[in-house]
């Protein structure tokens, strides 16, 4: 496994941290969408920061 890939055991466990919808992850970019809301979330180091920006 490469070390940038996200696992599918990993993304069968995330969910969007606002809506609670599935994410659809953005391989070239290294981000995760959330197929519901839209919100994206960035992935530093193969860990996806699944921080919800209230603002
Ligand atoms: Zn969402």
């Amino acid at each position: 496994m490469a070390l940038n890939e996200l696992s599918r055991e990993l993304l069968d466990v995330l969910c969007c941290p606002a809506c609670k919808g599935d994410l659809d992850y953005r391989k070239k970019e290294q981000k995760l969408a959330c197929t519901k809301c839209g919100r994206v979330y960035a992935i530093e180091d193969g860990i996806p920061v699944m921080m919800v920006d209230e603002g």
